[in-house]
């Protein structure tokens, strides 16, 4: 089949690389100049474990191409996923420009049957914009459907995810665009729900504001274990052997981030407010979110009293491991505020300190390794939990550390044994009794 795909991020690529590598004719397009010329040399901008391969083959086989004119990319494709950035504005509410923008440009350069996909996240109601804009701005008048595809995969195992979904769900209007976009999928082998536009839009916005919860849930619990000496790490696991709680997302740590659930809350809560309903719960998800960042910057204060001229190490900057992505990550915010207090900053990550150096103070030091991190610092801080992490070498940590003391904000580690080797160490919700 022949596919445009407009914007060329991580769900972009990954659609677009994997869209190829089933056999399909792909375009990918983006407005940005550079990152298409990088893409066009094989240079991909983000990492994400084995895309670069996938892309570097699809383009070899003529497959999968890049273009920076969104006409070629409305010419090229029969189906047109739109994969824009839908990022969050002041009052919470998503920022639409991008969808509105797209669907303008291919109302322009339809030049025969589209069929328009929503793939990026967007509020309840987005599709029948959609269609109202392509209506009042095309050219020439073709038939088109809109189509809402919405994306599950998660950064670090996109591929895998997008190649092995739980299930695919289209939201047609169409009997056209439901044989369409399930001949596309057919070869995945998942199974397919077919709803309603406005159904599939909500179960993405849905789903990812009750993972959300799951998390800000076990948070809550995590505070209560602090105050009375409980593991919140063995309450987990007791909670998730029921098979109707599952456990999955019951992590008690420095709370969700990233760019899709903190933005999708905050637009499921205001798409809510919108129309009429007060989505309470969200936001009580949201403020146990920000907290949890808050309770373990007065943990590190506990531990260490006086954080001006304090030298601290950090380890991981991503939102999460095996990614390069540090948007509204705990990390970074956590990072920003002891540099306010007056800390100087130690940092290593495996994988996003060159996107870190560009967001972070430029008074951060940036090290190779865990253990250059640590040399002369007065603590470690675990902010990421990288698996490279968990395989320290903690002798020779304690020696280069100042003070042998470690803030773990992903409960990584086993509290006995770090405290068996010496350490002074504080975790979430694990201050069990030696
Ligand atoms: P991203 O910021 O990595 O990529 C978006 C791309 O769109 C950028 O390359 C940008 O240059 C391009 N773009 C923006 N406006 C454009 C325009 N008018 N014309 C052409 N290109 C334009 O974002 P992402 O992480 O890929 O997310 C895209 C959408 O998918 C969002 O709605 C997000 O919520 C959703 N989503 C993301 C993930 C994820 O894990 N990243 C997972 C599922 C869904």
């Amino acid at each position: 089949m022949h596919i445009s795909i407009i914007g060329s991020g991580y769900v972009g690529l990954v659609t677009g690389a994997c869209f190829a590598e089933l056999g399909n004719h792909v375009v990918c397009a983006d407005n940005d100049i550079k990152k298409i010329a990088c893409l066009k040399k094989g240079l991909i901008p983000i990492y994400e474990p084995g895309l670069d391969e996938l892309i570097k083959s699809n383009l070899k086989k003529k497959r999968l191409n890049f273009t920076s004119s969104i006409a070629d990319a409305v010419n090229a494709g029969e189906i047109i996923f739109i994969t824009v950035g839908t990022p969050s504005l002041e009052n919470g509410e998503a920022d639409l420009t991008g969808i509105e923008n797209v669907a303008r440009k291919i109302a322009k350069n339809m030049s025969g049957y589209r069929l328009i996909v929503e793939k990026s996240t967007v509020p309840v109601e987005t599709g029948a914009w959609v269609k109202q804009t392509v209506s009042a701005y095309a050219g020439k008048k073709h038939k088109f459907d809109v189509a809402s595809n919405p994306e599950f995969l998660r950064e670090g195992q996109a591929i895998n995810d997008f190649m092995h979904p739980d299930r695919i769900v289209l939201g047609v209007e169409s009997k056209k665009a439901a044989e369409l976009l399930t001949a596309l999928y057919k070869p995945l082998k998942a199974p397919i729900l077919i709803t309603d536009v406005k159904s599939a839009e909500l179960i993405k916005h849905a789903s990812n504001s009750f993972l959300a919860t799951k998390i800000s849930f076990i948070n809550a619990v995590s505070q209560v274990c602090d105050k009375v000496g409980a593991d919140v790490s063995k309450v987990a696991l007791g909670m998730g052997l029921d098979g109707r709680i599952g456990k999955d997302f019951l992590n008690a740590g420095l709370g969700y981030g990233g760019s899709c659930f903190p933005k999708d809350v905050d637009a499921f809560i205001a798409i809510s407010e919108k129309l009429g309903y007060e989505f309470d719960l969200l936001t009580a998800v949201r403020n146990i979110n920000s907290r949890q960042r808050e309770f373990f910057l007065e943990k590190i204060k506990n531990t260490l009293w006086i954080i001006k001229g304090k030298t601290i190490a950090v380890l991981g900057v991503s939102f999460k491991p095996n990614t390069d992505d540090i948007r509204s990550s705990a990390a970074v915010d956590i990072i920003r505020a002891i540099q306010k207090e007056g800390a100087k900053v130690r940092v290593y990550d495996p994988k996003a300190m060159k996107k870190a150096a560009g967001a972070l103070n430029k008074t951060v030091t940036f090290c190779n390794d865990a253990y250059s991190a640590s040399k002369g610092s007065d603590c470690l801080l675990v902010l990421t939990d990288w698996d490279e992490f968990k395989e320290l070498d903690f002798l020779k940590i304690k020696k280069l550390l100042k003070r042998p003391v470690i803030l773990d904000g992903r409960n990584i580690y086993d509290p006995q044994e770090m405290r068996k080797l010496g350490f002074t160490y504080e975790s979430i919700g694990r201050k069990s009794k030696d």
